[in-house]
């Protein structure tokens, strides 16, 4: 049998606070346990956000907390090409379609709905479900639009990718291992691409965790949900699942989530404070 593989995946876009130190400690005591590889990869399609600057910060916290992880790491931003094939995969399917609403019109196609905002539904995230009406254009108006220098996304007809399946999607959590059923059809038309790239967060992890051999997703349980899209496009693109633990989240004081744009849990305030790597474990509860 193969060494598991592990991955700690986070977006260098700001710096890694006690929430990333605990899921990258959990991983790599898993891997140690297991007796398996832990490998890191940057998730930095986001070329305005996430800057080498930050990549590099994020190297450093994770050597002070004492990850280690084998070489090379990925940076999702030299591999567009490859999510790029991917995209093609699901054009040549027909189940994207190029969406032109912007956020704005986004919001006034559900404010003029009838029940408005109010009985729109939303996804797992509380986040607004597209309006699917381009799903409707014609190729000519699409070719017209895109002629035109229109910008659009591509996203996923979800009714028509669900409409494949021929049994319900599944995956198996490990620890302790049970099976749960995915729910894709929660999230609507969800981007496969965004505007300024040819691929997603969705796209580019999928085919990343198989391109790096990935058996084992250890994550939050805030990505919990964004599995059952996770196993769609997997389906989709004849992707073997890997194994997912999605961990309890480390709060704050008053119970919300970590956010990286919040000073006092980041780990390299708390190391100029001169709090120690133990500190930090005893912190996580590791
Ligand atoms: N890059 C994602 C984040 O930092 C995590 C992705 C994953 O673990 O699947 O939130």
């Amino acid at each position: 049998m193969t060494a598991p593989v592990f991955r700690f995946a986070p977006s260098p876009n700001g710096h890694l606070h006690l929430g990333h130190a605990y899921s990258a400690l959990l991983n790599l005591r898993m891997a140690r346990a297991m007796k398996g590889r832990l490998l890191l990869r940057m998730e930095d399609i986001d070329r305005e956000r996430c800057t080498p600057e930050l990549d590099q910060a994020m190297l450093e916290d994770l050597h002070w907390i004492g990850l280690d992880w084998e070489l090379p790491v990925r940076r999702q931003s030299e591999h567009f090409a490859v999510y790029s094939e991917a995209l093609d995969k699901l054009i040549g399917m027909d189940l994207v379609y190029p969406a032109f609403l912007s956020r704005g019109d986004i919001k006034r196609e559900i404010e003029k709905s009838a029940g408005g905002k109010d009985n729109w539904p939303r996804d797992p995230d509380g986040t607004l479900l597209y309006p699917n009406a381009d799903r409707q254009l014609s190729q000519r108006e699409r070719d017209r639009r895109i002629g035109e220098g229109r910008l659009f996304s591509w996203r996923l007809n979800m009714d028509r990718a669900v409409e494949l399946l021929r049994v319900p999607l599944s995956w198996t959590e490990f620890a302790p291992e049970h099976t749960v059923l995915a729910r894709p059809q929660d999230w609507g038309d969800i981007i496969i691409a965004r505007r300024d790239m040819p691929t997603s967060y969705h796209l580019s992890v999928v085919i990343d965790d198989a391109l790096q051999g990935i058996t084992h997703v250890v994550r939050g349980r805030d990505l919990l949900h964004a599995t059952s899209v996770h196993r769609l496009l997997q389906h989709l693109l004849g992707i073997e699942p890997p194994l997912y633990h999605h961990h309890t989240l480390i709060l704050d004081r008053d119970g919300q989530k970590l956010a990286k744009s919040r000073k006092d849990t980041s780990l390299r305030d708390l190391r100029e404070q001169g709090k120690t790597r133990q500190d930090i474990f005893d912190q996580v509860g590791l």
